[in-house]
């Protein structure tokens, strides 16, 4: 596994497309082999050393098929060290940043980044326990205040951020709603709440009134964002990161950046694992489809 988090130790790493296919089959593999046909769990060499070919039916498995890699556009020594710049550099990087720096097309740096961030979506293995801080938020286009209707350009986004030990802030979550009712906002608490450890602490918004049959959950006023001060925070980093970044954008992408922003807070403390977890995602997501995005 690489653990570095520097361009330095990457580029030692990684010298050229082998050593890419190399890591990419000592992960894909790591347990043994299963061919996808037939079950068989016995090998052959395949087309190249990078393919393997089931004993028992002959079907040719690459290192790439089944994965987000599969079919990429660029050299995979590429997309590499666009994954590495997208998880371990703080803010992340602009496509027209990477496409500069690696000498791709902006369409193609544009599509892996798109890629990069659908990978990064939580795999909602980890739910939001104990302590756990929610808000509504506006973000993009000009500032307003109104809740859950006049958006505008914005985009309503809910977000949750838990309060671990010493009341410090652990992992959180945001994703795009339509209205900040009940019925929008509960999807997101399934998703990221544990419901049976979690004491909720929101703001006094009617909108949560119907979740507290579901959810334990207190109300007080936010004072401004003064009530909710670790929640203000990463309130104040996600705004400033979009308004850095994001410009005009339909829902799917926005939640895309939000991906994005909290793949890499929720890991800020792993860093030496943040880019070999990203590749083990794109290894295991299904191939993304191009076509999707046409916008
Ligand atoms: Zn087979």
């Amino acid at each position: 596994m690489f653990q570095g988090i520097s361009i330095q130790q990457f580029n030692k790493f990684f010298k050229d497309e082998d050593s890419c296919k190399q890591y990419l089959f000592d992960l894909k593999w790591k347990n043994g082999y299963r061919c996808r046909r037939c079950g068989c769990t016995k090998s052959n060499k395949g087309k190249t050393r990078f393919y393997l070919r089931c004993k028992r039916c002959g079907y040719d498995e690459s290192v790439t098929a089944h994965s987000m890699f599969h079919k990429l556009k660029i050299p995979l020594l590429k997309a590499f060290g666009m994954a590495f710049r997208l998880s371990v550099k703080k803010k992340g990087m602009s496509t027209t940043e990477l496409a500069r720096e690696f000498s791709v097309n902006q369409k193609s740096s544009w599509l892996f980044k798109r890629k990069t961030q659908e990978a990064m979506k939580s795999s909602g293995k980890y739910l939001l326990d104990t302590k756990v801080e929610v808000d509504e938020i506006l973000i993009g286009g000009p500032q307003s205040n109104k809740r859950g209707r006049n958006k505008g350009d914005k985009k309503l986004v809910v977000i949750a951020v838990e309060k671990v030990k010493g009341n410090k802030i652990g992992r959180a979550y945001a994703e795009v709603i339509e209205q900040a009712s009940g019925q929008c906002l509960k999807p997101f608490f399934e998703r990221y709440i544990d419901k049976d450890n979690a004491q909720i602490i929101t703001d006094e918004w009617r909108g949560y009134w119907p979740l507290q049959s579901e959810f334990e959950i207190k109300q007080k006023p936010s004072n401004g964002g003064k009530g909710f001060p670790g929640l203000h925070v990463v309130i104040m980093n996600l705004k400033g990161w979009i308004r850095g970044i994001h410009h005009h954008c339909s829902e799917r992408f926005t939640n895309g950046y939000l991906n994005e922003f909290f793949f890499r807070f929720n890991r800020r403390n792993f860093l030496t694992s943040i880019w070999h977890k990203l590749i083990e995602r794109f290894m295991t997501s299904l191939p993304y489809s191009y076509k999707a995005d046409a916008i």
